[in-house]
């Protein structure tokens, strides 16, 4: 039997303990193997650039998923020269894996866009998609959108997500603790290379 694959995308700006439990509620809800996780390199549709270097959010996110044997993660986006196109990620593992049945897991707001992403169809048709959602999201505007269309997209809420990534960069700025929300080798890595001050 074919291998059932999690594939994280995010820009992991830096990766938080919400990220590792959506990655593990994945696992467990749809009975995968295992999730690759997949830092976004030059991530398309961006207003704003993101903060840290691909290389220091790979090594972030090496570091985060270290001790789980079933993450993993890949250079595949962060090593693509141009924008990020989710597109080009999928038939990529589906090259690689021809088994593997392919689940992407993102951010509902992302994912509610996944319409006006790169060749839409073909993304739609390589994956089942996984919306993560906030406590207190309106499901509602998920269900409203296009994606929910889609028989291949569910929504799971993530009680920890209430941890974002914006809220940790602005401690950072300002001096504010972050212990309890990273990993601890995510703080002292974010501490040594300086990052988001
Ligand atoms: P984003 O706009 O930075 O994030 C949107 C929201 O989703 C944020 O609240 C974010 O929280 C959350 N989120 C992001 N990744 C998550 C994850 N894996 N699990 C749970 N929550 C998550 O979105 P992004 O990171 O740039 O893009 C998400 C994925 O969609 C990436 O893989 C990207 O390549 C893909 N995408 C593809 C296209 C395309 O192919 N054209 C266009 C847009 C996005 P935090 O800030 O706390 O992470």
């Amino acid at each position: 039997m074919g291998r059932r694959l999690g594939v994280m995308g995010g820009t992991f700006d830096p990766i938080h303990f919400g990220h590792l439990v959506t990655a593990e509620e994945a696992l467990a809800q749809f009975e995968l193997d295992e999730v690759v996780f997949i830092p976004t390199g030059q991530p398309w549709m961006k207003e704003h650039p993101v903060a840290a270097p691909g290389e220091d959010r790979y090594l972030m996110t090496v570091i985060a998923t270290a001790s789980n044997p079933r993450f993993s993660v890949s250079r595949l986006e962060v090593e693509r020269e141009g924008s990020t196109y989710t597109v080009d990620t999928l038939r990529a593992l589906a090259a690689e894996r021809p088994d593997a049945e392919l689940f992407f897991v993102t951010g509902a707001d992302a994912m509610l866009e996944i319409l006006h992403w790169k060749d839409p169809e073909e993304v739609l048709s390589l994956a089942h998609f996984i919306a993560a959602t906030r406590p207190g999201y309106d499901i509602a505007v998920f269900e409203a959108g296009a994606p929910a269309q889609n028989a291949r997209v569910s929504v799971m809420s993530i009680p920890a997500l209430a941890i974002s990534s914006t809220d940790i960069r602005r401690r950072v700025k300002g001096g504010r603790p972050i212990r309890y929300l990273v990993p601890e080798g995510v703080k002292s890595y974010i501490e040594k290379a300086g990052l988001y001050r």
